[in-house]
């Protein structure tokens, strides 16, 4: 997610989410968890360890209780609106993610 409405390169994130309704936690990298390590959010750790995410062809799991993960842990709604609990800190794949960048954003033009 983009988020907080924000513009790049002209395209505007319109905050719909669903670039987050990938489990973002398959994502994380070894930079991210030392990131949050350093910023000390322990809270954010707690749940990539306890969620353990594994792709499953074309949806993910929990490893720890086979359930299907629907969406980032850190997504949630606002008005409507999706927005990022962990904003300040979010990954990297997220934080480089721009809007219409990809044809499963409304904002992806041909
Ligand atoms: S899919 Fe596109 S418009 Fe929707 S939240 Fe993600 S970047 Fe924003
Ligand atoms: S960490 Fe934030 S920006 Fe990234 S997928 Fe989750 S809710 Fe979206």
């Amino acid at each position: 997610m983009s988020g907080n409405n924000e513009y790049h390169g002209g395209v505007e994130c319109l905050r719909c989410g669903t670039c987050c309704l990938a489990d973002m936690v398959a994502c994380a990298s070894v930079e991210d968890v030392e990131l949050w390590k350093r910023a000390g959010r322990d809270d954010i750790l707690h749940i990539i360890d306890n969620e353990r995410a594994v792709w499953m062809g074309d949806h993910l799991v929990s490893a720890i209780d086979g359930r299907e993960l629907h969406h980032c842990p850190f997504l949630e709604w606002v008005n409507g609106c999706c927005s990022c609990t962990i904003y300040d800190v979010r990954p990297r794949v997220c934080a480089e993610y721009r809007p219409g960048s990809s044809q499963i954003c409304p904002q992806f033009k041909k």
